[in-house]
């Protein structure tokens, strides 16, 4: 499998972003950490597994947390990012507030 490079990965987020109608964390040093830690994830597991959560050891028990996750929709609509907050709504980084740390759902 081909590995994926920092560039990559932040090409990746940027698509998922514009697809969904999001946009990516302003704050460069901490989309710098998350999109390091995509690509690391990509280069060991072979799935863009969340930078933020552990694996499950396989493909299939992953699945809810291969990026964009299953639960990324829910909290963006109801907190304004991500989990990882790497994504936010649009009206939440209008805003100009700090993304907070959130409950993960996968584990509710
Ligand atoms: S919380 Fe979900 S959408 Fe955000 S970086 Fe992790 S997998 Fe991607």
């Amino acid at each position: 499998m081909k590995e994926k490079s920092i560039e990559d990965a932040a090409l990746f987020a940027a698509m998922v972003a514009g697809k969904q109608g999001w946009v990516l964390n302003p704050d460069e040093e901490f989309r710098r950490v998350l999109i390091e830690g995509l690509t690391a994830n990509w280069n060991r597991y072979g799935y863009f597994l969340c930078p933020c959560r552990d694996t499950e050891n396989s493909r299939e028990a992953d699945a809810d947390v291969v990026c964009p996750c299953k639960y990324s929709w829910g909290d963006v609509a109801e907190r304004g990012h991500c989990f990882c907050a790497l994504f936010l709504s649009k009206s939440f980084a209008a805003s100009g507030a700090e993304p907070s740390g959130i409950p993960d759902r996968r584990g509710l």
